[in-house]
């Protein structure tokens, strides 16, 4: 998608620090971090929000949830655990229209959300 800034982040057209990324994915470290370890996960093909899947995504956001969970065991939250969330549309407080999953750790979380 042209104006994405989640696409653009992919074609390399806005920086990012990245922790990884192969042919299916990019995961950068997000702009404000919430946690001393908070990144997110992009699928490179642009899907709006987890509204948008199609039975054809499964697989895909299969794949994109397991990378996540290597990454953040790389990142030193194999013992303590993380948060893994995927926000989505108004209600959910999704701000960027392309699907991404949030990993956030290195402290304790509190819940339920506000
Ligand atoms: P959402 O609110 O949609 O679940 O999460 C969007 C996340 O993207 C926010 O945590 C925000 O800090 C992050 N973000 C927004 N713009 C950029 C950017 O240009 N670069 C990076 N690295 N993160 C961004
Ligand atoms: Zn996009």
């Amino acid at each position: 998608m042209q104006d994405c800034i989640f696409c653009k982040i992919v074609r390399g057209e806005i920086p990012s620090r990245k922790v990884y990324e192969d042919e299916e994915f990019l995961a950068f470290h997000d702009l404000r971090p919430q946690a001393p370890v908070h990144f997110l996960v992009v699928p490179k093909k642009h899907i709006a929000n987890l509204m948008e899947l199609g039975p054809e995504d499964g697989a895909l956001v299969g794949r994109l949830v397991y990378k996540a969970q290597g990454l953040a065991k790389e990142l030193g939250c194999a013992e303590k655990g993380a948060r893994f969330v995927f926000n989505c549309k108004d209600d959910g407080g999704q701000t960027v229209d392309h699907v991404h999953l949030h990993v956030l750790g290195g402290r304790a979380l509190s819940w339920p959300p506000g």
